[in-house]
């Protein structure tokens, strides 16, 4: 059985991780630049564009290739796999391997889980957050520098990150705003109930989608970011599932709704039912004079 797992460096601990609990006996790594981990043979080569990692990918040879599923890697799986001729399945959340290759992912945005059985050899992408990263040190046994012969049709001339203001994902405790907030003024005191509980915000995609009222990166759900915070407050948010996806792992969930019926009641730990824009003043008030402040 021979695994290959493929990314830039910042994620070949989890990709690692996820060979390993599979009892692999080789494990490659294909990767951008000479990294730590401990692997039967690490590869290098320079690799920007999709179409010079489908090439480099393409050449080795495997019974599983591993890679994470991210928009890029979902494309350049899916082409590795159709040169090959092989099994591609995206998205995985728990991978077995018994005679068979077993493996489990979301569909209905979250309201089911699908296992599939596959045959070897295959391209799967792996959902990240789902696995652990390598515990165990050490780096690779043997390193391989490799030239790419890929000339792409089309040239990258610059690529940006673009400067995020925040990581959610690593927030303790998050305010999380939906369209019951009325006006973008009113998320000031969104704001101060915030720095009282030394919590991040965050928002539903109209808020950030629609009405720009927050940068993107807050915006908690399907399309947005996964958090899994000890304390998730939602304020006026209706709970629909491509948002609820974004917050499961959160700890204690408490919302404040003037529905009593709002679907976030079921994914609630706390539900309140009441008007955000009295609850918010009277929050701030509550903690400003426990405080003495
Ligand atoms: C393909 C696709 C992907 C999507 N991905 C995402 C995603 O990643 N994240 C996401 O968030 N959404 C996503 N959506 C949108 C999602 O379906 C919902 O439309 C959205 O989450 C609803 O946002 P909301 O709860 O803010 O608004 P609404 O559904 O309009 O809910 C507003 C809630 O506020 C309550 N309310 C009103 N006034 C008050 C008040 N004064 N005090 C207290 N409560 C009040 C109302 O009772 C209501 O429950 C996606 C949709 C599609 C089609």
């Amino acid at each position: 059985m021979k695994i290959v797992v493929a990314s830039d460096p910042s994620n070949l601990p989890k990709l690692v991780g996820a060979a390993k609990s599979l009892s692999p006996e080789v494990i490659e790594a294909v990767s951008t630049d000479r990294v730590s981990i401990p692997v039967d043979k690490l590869v290098i080569a320079d690799l920007t564009l999709n179409d010079c990692w489908t090439s480099a990918l393409s050449e080795r040879e495997f019974d599983l290739m591993l890679l994470p599923s991210t928009r890029d890697f979902k494309e350049i799986g899916a082409r590795v796999a159709a040169r090959k001729g092989i099994s591609y399945l995206s998205d995985v959340q728990e991978l077995e391997l018994g005679d068979q290759l077993v493996v489990s992912r979301m569909v209905f945005s979250g309201r089911g889980i699908e296992k599939l059985k596959a045959p070897l050899p295959a391209v799967i992408t792996i959902e990240l957050d789902a696995f652990e990263p390598i515990s165990e040190g050490g780096g690779p046994s043997s390193v391989e520098e490799l030239k790419v012969d890929c000339s792409p049709r089309i040239n990258l001339l610059e690529r940006r990150e673009r400067e995020a203001e925040v990581d959610l994902s690593k927030a303790e405790i998050i305010v999380s705003v939906g369209r019951g907030l009325k006006k973008k003024e009113d998320l000031e005191m969104i704001r101060e109930l915030a720095s009282l509980l030394g919590a991040e915000i965050a928002c539903t995609r109209p808020i950030s989608a629609d009405f720009k009222w927050l940068p993107e990166e807050r915006h908690v759900g399907m399309t947005g970011v996964r958090v899994k915070p000890r304390i998730y407050l939602a304020l006026g948010i209706s709970g629909q599932i491509q948002h609820v996806v974004g917050f499961r792992d959160a700890e204690t969930v408490i919302s404040v709704n003037t529905d009593p019926d709002a679907p976030i009641s079921e994914v609630s730990d706390y539900f309140v039912v009441a008007d955000l824009y009295e609850v918010v003043p009277k929050l701030i008030e509550e903690i400003r004079n426990k405080r003495g402040s």
